[in-house]
């Protein structure tokens, strides 16, 4: 397996909480992560506006917390750094009609996804560095973590590979949502775009659904009781993932019997087999020629009915019905 194991991680004392604090930052969007970027920013004693339409309704939200909220456009006038944080096939529309008009050369232009950047979706004007402060985890997570003086690891990464002064405002930037307390690794816009879109769709939320969506139905079809199905093949996932998560497959399978670790070892690669691989390598191939993003770009312009279709379907599979009135009767499965 080819691949390096030397990497740097920057810390706290790796950042400088100046270089940001000396500027204006307008946040985007004001959802997953646009609340808890401004949010921490502010309180890291960094001037923040947010930046929504008129007719937004987290407009709201955002001015109860006593932050300022200007339209895009007004926002990205005043600032001197610019964070779109809105859905990534809304970003280009956001970006050519409010934020590009109002941009100054030194200012920055910032994503926390470089998937429209990589794909040449916004074309950033000569003079305005774009940097990438990419958080590995949800907004409510980014948030709830900086409140408990944690934080959640962060990638940083500059459209310009070479220019170091811009790196050095995305590490002050990401120290101030709190990235720098659990880590921040540098990358590459190109990287961080496909191996992110890779992840969610063949392993993360593709891969992972699917697989258990399957477990379930083949249970289910031959006569086994979908409580017990539910119970194998997507409750427990989050007990072993959680093991994974502390030490690693080897730890995870330290805790499982050896009857269930010696299945692991047999069973498993006859089943994610060269065929998976095969076509992951696929996946892979059309994320890196743009395809995926292309699709997804065009689903969402011809009015994203095929989505709107797929999302329903989904929440009415039987395991999700089971899941549900499962789930009410377990007080401990409750969402915070
Ligand atoms: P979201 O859907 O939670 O929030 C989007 C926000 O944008 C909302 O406040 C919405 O009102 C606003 N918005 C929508 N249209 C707008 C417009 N025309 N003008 C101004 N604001 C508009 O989005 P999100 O999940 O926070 O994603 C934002 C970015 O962060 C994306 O690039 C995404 O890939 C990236 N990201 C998200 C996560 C995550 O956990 N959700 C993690 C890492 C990176
Ligand atoms: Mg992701």
């Amino acid at each position: 397996m080819s691949g390096t194991n030397t990497f740097h991680v920057y810390y706290e004392q790796d950042a400088d909480l100046q270089w940001i604090r000396g500027k204006k930052v307008a946040i985007i969007g004001y959802g997953s992560q646009g609340h808890a970027h401004a949010l921490n920013l502010r309180d890291s004693e960094v001037d923040v506006v947010v930046g929504l339409p008129q007719t937004s309704a987290s407009r709201a939200k955002a001015e109860t917390e006593g932050l300022k909220v200007m339209t895009p456009a007004e926002a990205t006038a005043v600032a001197d750094v610019v964070m779109l944080l809105v859905p990534d096939e809304v970003a280009a529309t956001v970006y050519s009609e409010d934020v590009a008009p109002n941009l100054k050369p030194g200012n920055y232009l910032v994503c926390a996804h470089g998937f429209n950047f990589h794909f040449g979706k916004i074309k950033p004007p000569a003079g305005v560095e774009v940097f990438l402060v990419a958080p590995k985890g949800p907004g409510h997570m980014v948030r709830r973590q900086f409140t408990q003086g944690k934080g959640v690891p962060c990638l940083v990464a500059t459209l310009n590979e070479d220019s170091p002064d811009t790196l050095l405002l995305a590490l002050s930037y990401a120290k101030a949502i709190g990235g720098a307390r659990a880590g921040v690794f540098r990358t590459t816009f190109k990287e961080e775009t496909e191996t992110d879109l890779f992840g969610e769709q063949a392993v993360l939320c593709g891969g992972l659904t699917s697989l258990i969506q399957l477990g379930f139905e083949t249970l289910v079809e031959n006569g086994y009781s979908p409580v017990m199905a539910y119970f194998e093949c997507l409750h427990e996932m989050k007990l072993i993932v959680d093991l994974i998560y502390e030490g690693g497959l080897s730890y995870m399978r330290s805790s499982i019997s050896n009857t269930a670790e010696f299945g692991d070892y047999t069973v498993g690669p006859k089943l994610i087999d060269a065929s998976v691989r095969e076509k992951m390598q696929g996946v892979l191939d059309r994320i890196k020629r743009g395809d995926f993003a292309n699709d997804w770009l065009s689903e969402h312009q011809s009015g994203g009915q095929q989505f709107k279709r797929l999302r329903e379907a989904a929440k009415t599979h039987g395991m999700e019905e089971v899941g549900r009135e499962l789930r009410s009767r377990m007080s401990f499965a409750k969402p915070q």
